[in-house]
């Protein structure tokens, strides 16, 4: 059986800026996330965790954050046995698109704002309308967090969240997107993550998953699903990742972040910090 805890209370949300950490606690820990902001680059990762430099989330951060607190309420619902009806997700939907207390909000341009909010709900009503869970289908776990001591192969803790996992043991991770993704690079640009869930979903069950499942919504002028198979992470996953954690500890002590200019800069929100790097 499986041993989750309870979920989170409702319309809990997590701060939007971490604040500033030192090298010794970043390298106890490490998490997907963190990973993926360093394989970025060095500097934004510096800039984000080490000297905490708040900055107002992106739209696009914000936007996937709203939709990924209803979806969250959604299958805390389900998890519930009281699934939520249209008016519930609408209100769910309305509360988490206002700046949560403690983080800087966004400096929306003019009527900014209201298209980007009528395409989000837009986007969860098509994810309601078109998703592969049948509605009365009681969740494993949602938004359980887990830790997995990697001591044994000389690295520091996993830690994570997992979304959803659905009845079956399949995990779940929910994107959005501007554009279509291709399955394989799905696949490809997901793994750090997916496979990091992975290893938390045997942790904490002491059973492998079944499949892990990309769900995108794609924030198109009509709005689209596309779910992404990925099979359960394989042995060569594990090493690839077991491997990026260990470069991750040594880049990290050596404390020398270096800029990685490249595609990524148009979204970072640090290019005023950059620019004065030397
Ligand atoms: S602007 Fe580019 S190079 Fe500079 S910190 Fe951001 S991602 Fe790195």
């Amino acid at each position: 059986m499986i041993a989750f805890a309870d979920p989170p209370p409702a319309a809990a949300f997590e701060p939007s800026q971490p604040k500033g950490r030192s090298i010794e606690e970043l390298t106890t820990t490490v998490s997907a996330s963190r990973l993926g902001t360093w394989l970025q680059c060095r500097l934004k990762f510096y800039l984000r965790y080490v000297a905490g430099v708040a900055k107002p989330p992106t739209v696009a951060l914000h936007f996937g954050k709203t939709v990924h607190a209803v979806l969250q309420q959604w299958s805390l619902a389900r998890w519930r046995n009281a699934p939520l009806d249209d008016d519930a997700i609408t209100a769910v939907f309305e509360q988490a698109w206002g700046a949560p207390e403690g983080t800087v909000p966004i400096a929306w341009e003019t009527e900014e704002e209201e298209a980007s909010k009528v395409n989000a709900l837009a986007v969860i009503q098509t994810y309601l309308r078109e998703t592969p869970i049948p509605v009365d289908e009681k969740p494993e776990g949602v938004e359980v967090s887990v830790e997995m001591d990697l001591a044994s192969h000389g690295l520091p803790v996993l830690v994570g969240v997992l979304d959803l996992v659905r009845a079956g043991g399949r995990i779940v991770d929910y994107k959005t997107t501007g554009r279509t993704p291709d399955p394989k690079m799905v696949r490809h640009t997901t793994e750090v993550q997916t496979t990091g869930y992975a290893l938390l979903y045997r942790e904490a069950t002491g059973q492998r998953e079944t499949g892990i499942e990309l769900h995108h919504l794609v924030k198109l002028k009509t709005p689209k699903l596309v779910v992404t198979e990925a099979g359960p992470a394989t042995d060569q996953q594990v090493n690839r990742l077991f491997h990026l954690i260990d470069a991750y500890v040594d880049d990290l002590e050596r404390r020398d972040p270096i800029p990685s200019p490249g595609m990524q800069c148009s979204m970072c929100e640090f290019l005023t910090e950059c620019r004065a790097w030397q």
